[in-house]
């Protein structure tokens, strides 16, 4: 039996779409089976029940949707002029709903036609699609102001030809799962659910549905985000959920940036999705940093403060065995780079004295002082500053304001000896960067929280004296941009817990 424009009329009224009413419908034709007269009779449907008063709106259509495509062409049918959210209207208020669309700082927020529909207290027609159509949910992810919005630079060319750029403010992520605010939106009494043809169809008040949804999101930010521990978007877009949390805490998150790539916008493109605003540098394209080229180094600080990418500190592999002069390089090159630290590790070979390390950095953090830059020693096994207690003595040897601990626990670790249980805590007021570097006591790199380092006992107990130094990740793995995610994963699942 052929579905009729008088059955459609009828199933609309029953769900409650009244004369007068502004309604976005988003649909699918072949969902309701065959109708008599096709699109154009499911359109005459739709402006018939709202009648002249009325206005209904379509998403200009992108791919094959059947309904908006006919609609768009209809007559008396008018299109915002938008590079990613125009849509389509027809009655009463369209000319009030589409104008400046594209003036609007967000594609789906207030000034576009689906804000003003909202204000308007309109209805969303959901014909044989589900929430996952339901554009009008990027309104209230842009109200919300969710943490996993972003800016989205867009190049469109212009009603008289010409091309331009927009940045689309609070651009969501790629993907979301808005089928579970089904249930919500239902029991909120907000949704009204019933038939028109084969096709399920959902009236929705979409002035409500922004009230109820809000109110949820307040609760939990993640609403809207999928469950799927493989689904890097969502993943992504929780961490930066819970990366607010940081901006509470008392210390800064830094990573080393070989850790990521060699490629300097790989390092940066990967910093950016988690959100990190420093970097350790320790080398670019496989040299050390003292061994680059200036043009390089310049080229990396732009990039780097183009992308508003602070730098932590610096790693150059400076010993004491090696040129005395580099140690002066070094602080060039930190000044060059308005780095707050220099890295420096005991030499290698565990006889390679403790008294010429000390003698090293009582000259060298004296020079430090004066150029306002904090040295920080870094723990390194088989060294004369493998051991925590030696570590202590050394730095209470020196007592310069200017030298601080680089804390690495894996390397504890490696040595036998438990970084958090088995180290003094005396040592814990140097520390000035703490590596989120974990290991096995037999040396095996392992991802945060998976190792004998302890790290989230150290993370923990740092936070409860105002640690206010860097949390540097060094994941020591296969220096890759897949295991830096995983690295930042496994910690931001170390810090939920805590
Ligand atoms: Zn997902």
């Amino acid at each position: 039996m052929k579905i009729t424009k008088t059955h459609i009329k009828r199933a609309l009224r029953k769900l409650g779409l009244k004369r007068g009413a502004a309604v976005i419908v988003h649909s699918s034709l072949s969902s309701i089976g065959e109708v008599e007269g096709g699109a154009e009779t499911v359109i005459q449907a739709l402006q018939e029940t709202v009648g002249t008063t009325g206005t209904v709106m379509m998403p200009y259509p992108l791919g094959n949707a059947t309904i908006a495509r006919v609609f768009s062409g209809s007559p008396g049918v008018v299109r915002s002029f938008h590079p990613t959210h125009s849509v389509a209207a027809w009655g009463a208020k369209s000319e009030e709903f589409i104008k400046g669309h594209i003036n609007s700082p967000t594609a789906c927020g207030r000034n576009t036609p689906y804000g003003r529909l909202v204000a308007a207290d309109g209805y969303i027609l959901l014909l044989g699609v589900d929430q996952d159509r339901n554009t009008t949910l990027h309104t209230v992810e842009d109200y919300a102001d969710l943490p996993y919005l972003s800016d989205r630079r867009v190049e469109y060319t212009d009603q008289s030809g010409r091309k331009q750029v927009k940045v689309l403010k609070k651009y969501p992520g790629p993907h979301r799962n808005f089928i579970g605010v089904d249930r919500l939106l239902l029991e909120a009494g907000v949704m009204k659910i019933g038939k028109i043809g084969n096709a399920v169809a959902r009236l929705i008040k979409s002035k409500q549905m922004v009230k109820v949804l809000l109110k949820e999101l307040k609760k939990n930010p993640a609403l809207f985000l999928c469950d799927n521990p493989n689904c890097m978007d969502c993943v992504m877009q929780r961490w930066k959920i819970s990366g607010l949390n940081l901006k509470g805490e008392p210390f800064r998150l830094t990573a080393v940036n070989d850790e990521i790539s060699g490629d300097t916008d790989a390092v940066i493109s990967a910093l950016k999705k988690e959100g990190i605003q420093y970097v350790e540098l320790r080398t670019v394209g496989g040299k050390s940093l003292l061994e680059t080229p200036e043009k390089v180094l310049q080229e990396l600080k732009e990039k780097l403060s183009g992308a508003k990418i602070a730098i932590s500190g610096i790693d150059a592999d400076i010993t004491p065995d090696r040129n005395p002069r580099i140690l002066e390089k070094g602080i060039a090159l930190a000044k060059f780079f308005s780095a707050e630290y220099i890295v420096i590790r005991p030499p290698s070979g565990k006889k390679n004295g403790r008294e010429k390390l000390v003698e090293y950095l009582k000259k060298t953090s004296a020079l430090a002082e004066k150029e306002g830059i904090t040295l920080v020693l870094e723990n390194m096994t088989d060294t004369c500053g493998a051991g925590s207690k030696d570590c202590l003595e050394i730095l209470k040897t020196v007592n310069s304001p200017a030298l601080r601990f680089a804390f690495n626990p894996a390397h504890f670790a490696a040595s036998g000896e438990k970084p958090f249980i088995g180290t003094p805590t005396s040592l814990r007021k140097w520390i000035r960067v703490l590596y989120v570097n974990d290991g096995l006591f037999s040396g095996d790199a392992r991802l945060p929280g998976y190792g004998n380092a302890e790290i989230k006992e150290l993370i923990s107990i740092m936070r409860c004296r105002s640690f206010n130094g860097f949390l540097s990740l060094k994941p020591g793995l296969d220096r890759t941009i897949n295991t830096f995610h995983k690295a930042v994963r496994a910690l931001q699942k170390l810090m939920e817990t805590m």
